[in-house]
């Protein structure tokens, strides 16, 4: 467990498809005190998605006003919504002693490196380019449109990869899912 004085903020970064987000689910199963940060989005909740639980749910004005009053770690907008990480949910995390998890896109990863530059900042990447289209269709949420709009997206993130601290190559969920665990627990100071 982590305390106050050595919780830590770790940004996990990748291109949509590349299964960030089971790698994420157990990351926090396997890690004790890990709290996920709940980003703020425009974008329309998916089948099953919970307000406050999957994401804060905000309407684009008051998305507007909150990034007025300075609400944001960091911001960016991405295929066409707007994303943000609220101070309120890392302080929340932090001021428990929790190290916290954000699950977020490279242009707000800059954006918390140069804000908290003790940051653990990893890059999930996927094996090859095809693998990311395959998911993205599996997973059914997405339309082609949507499809070919993050795959554009998804070759600009790959390009910032070296700016990364670690890269974890998915290509076996299991070792890719062990590595992340080896990195957060070396961060934080727990065994390995
Ligand atoms: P999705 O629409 O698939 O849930 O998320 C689209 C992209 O936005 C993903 O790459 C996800 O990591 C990123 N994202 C989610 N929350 C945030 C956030 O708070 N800030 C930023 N910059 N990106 C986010």
């Amino acid at each position: 467990m982590s305390d106050a004085a050595t919780a830590k903020v770790f940004v996990i970064t990748g291109p949509s498809g590349v299964g960030k987000g089971t790698l994420i689910k157990r990351l926090l199963e396997r890690v004790p005190g890990l709290a996920l940060s709940v980003s703020a989005t425009t974008r329309a909740p998916r089948e099953g998605e919970q307000d406050g639980r999957d994401y804060h749910f905000l309407t684009e004005e008051q998305f507007q006003r909150r990034r007025d009053a300075g609400d944001f770690l960091e911001f960016a907008s991405y295929s066409g919504n707007h994303y943000g990480t609220l101070n309120s949910e890392l302080d929340r995390c932090l001021e428990q002693g929790r190290s916290v998890v954000l699950e977020i896109e490279v242009q707000g990863a800059q954006q918390v490196r140069a804000a908290r530059p003790d940051s653990v900042q990893i890059f999930i990447a996927p094996p090859d380019g095809s693998v990311l289209r395959e998911r993205l269709r599996g997973r059914g949420t997405d339309s082609a449109e949507a499809i070919d709009k993050r795959l554009e997206t998804a070759e600009i993130e790959l390009a910032s990869r070296g700016d990364f601290d670690h890269l974890v190559v998915n290509d076996d969920l299991d070792a890719a899912a062990a590595e992340l665990e080896s990195i957060v627990r070396t961060a934080i100071g727990l065994d390995p």
